[in-house]
């Protein structure tokens, strides 16, 4: 049995947080390759150590006094050396650092220092072997991730190492310049490393105890998801909801490794099992709830459009023109909505309708804004029965007016449309209905 383990950054704080960390690990034999992100927050009103890193380079790129954020970095990491009674000195490396940075080295070497010194803190404490993720996690050319020459490198590179601390979130270029992916992206780091061994589980520790059924910013203390397939996850991060980074799917999905979202500071907990698919009935009808605001309902009208040969194609030629994605087209006999983001379609609005109106000669053109989209996702609407009646009855209850309905044809979501300002109480009248009553 092999795991992958990967530690955020509220997980990898402070020196107590470092503890935690180690006795996790030291726990489980399995857990043999750990991915570190850089120190996080301590609180909520404290600095992440990657942020620090751009705000550093940026001042020293500007000829700016970079010192000070320099000496603050160097404090957050001497703090956790000093607590745990390592004798690790992370000095030379901070003198390599500084140099980098007069010499432009650019931002994401910066913020890739983060990971890195992260990794050698780690690595020192556990014992582990440190292995540089320059050395075996690439891109190409164009700045794309290289999937087949890291995995080649990377699993020959682990083949050989019987524990090792693999830093997150960068790589190398072909010329040796160093990389980042995109913020959040130790998470996809991890997944590539649990490709690359061919684990068996992909753990991902956090300071949540998984997937939360609804955001707890809107719902009060919203149960955890237990098991959530791939296709499920895509459906409500693309809607909003966010704990792991989008890329991390795609390396461990088509290996069939699941992920498992843990929390470091509640270790017991069981967290969410992510998997490709699973006989496991969800507790609830429903898997998860999100949503997003701003959005703007274009509907078209006019006689028989129903009977008019390429009518929707000619519409959303219009958008297509203008740059602009659709999200939803709910359509009736002699009507269309296209559902598109507010923001993009404020830039373009007169160019769309004039569009429109060119291409198909409509009756009439209603533009509504200040719309949000609710995505209900479920494996378990499939089969049972009357789980829109139940949405939509929900919503009568709490005097929300539904502005529009579409099922997904895999019958995994349904996506409501409701006013902005009724979202949040949508949101926990479907919540209440599905999980509150059903406890
Ligand atoms: N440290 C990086 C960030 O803050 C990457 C990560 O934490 O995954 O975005």
């Amino acid at each position: 049995m092999v795991k992958v383990v990967k530690f955020g950054g509220s997980s990898l704080a402070s020196a107590e947080q470092f503890k935690k960390v180690s006795n996790i690990i030291k726990a489980d034999p399995a857990r043999r390759f750990v991915v570190p992100s850089a120190p996080g927050k301590r609180s909520s009103d404290d600095t992440k150590v990657t942020d620090m890193l751009y705000e550093c380079y940026t001042a020293s790129a500007k000829g700016m006094d970079y010192k000070p954020i320099l000496q603050k970095i160097k404090d957050r990491y001497n703090e956790i050396i000093n607590t745990l009674g390592l004798s690790i000195s992370l000095d030379k490396e901070f003198d390599i650092i500084e140099a980098c940075f007069i010499g432009k080295a650019g931002r994401d070497y910066a913020a890739s220092r983060g990971e890195y010194l992260n990794g050698m803190v780690l690595a020192d404490y556990l014992g582990f072997e440190f292995i540089d993720a320059a050395e075996v996690i690439f891109f190409d050319d164009n700045g794309a991730f290289d999937a087949d020459r890291t995995n080649e490198v990377l699993s020959e590179r682990l083949a050989t190492a019987k524990n090792a601390v693999i830093p997150g979130f960068y790589g190398s270029m072909p010329n040796d310049t160093i990389k980042t992916f995109s913020r959040g992206g130790s998470d996809v780091t991890g997944s590539i490393v649990a490709k690359a061994v061919k684990a068996d589980l992909y753990e991902n520790w956090t300071d949540v105890s998984g997937f939360l059924v609804a955001d707890p910013r809107i719902v009060k203390n919203p149960k955890v998801i237990e098991t959530i397939t791939y296709k499920e996850l895509r459906e409500l991060s693309y809607m909003g909801a966010t704990v792991l980074h989008e890329d991390a799917i795609f390396p461990v999905r088509k290996e069939g490794i699941p992920i498992n979202i843990k929390n470091t500071n509640a270790p017991e907990d069981k967290g969410t099992m992510i998997v490709e698919s699973t006989s496991k009935k969800p507790n609830y009808t429903i898997t998860g709830i999100a949503g997003k605001r701003g959005f703007t309902a274009v509907s078209i009208e006019k006689d028989m459009m129903n009977s008019e040969l390429g009518f929707g194609r000619k519409i959303l030629e219009v958008f297509e023109k203008n740059n602009i994605s659709f999200e939803h087209m709910p359509s009736g006999i002699d009507t269309m909505s296209v559902i598109v983001q507010q923001s993009e379609f404020e830039k373009k609005e007169q160019e769309v309708l004039a569009g429109i109106h060119r291409n198909t000669s409509p009756d009439s053109i209603d533009i509504e804004s200040d719309i949000a989209l609710i995505a209900v996702v479920g494996r378990g609407m499939k089969s049972t029965r009357g789980t829109a009646g139940r949405i939509f009855s929900a919503l009568a209850h709490a005097h929300v007016n539904v502005k529009m309905i579409d099922q997904g044809s895999s019958e995994l979501n349904i996506i409501i449309g409701v006013k902005d300002e009724d979202f949040e109480k949508a949101m926990v009248a479907i919540y209440d209905i599905f999980v509150t009553t059903c406890v």
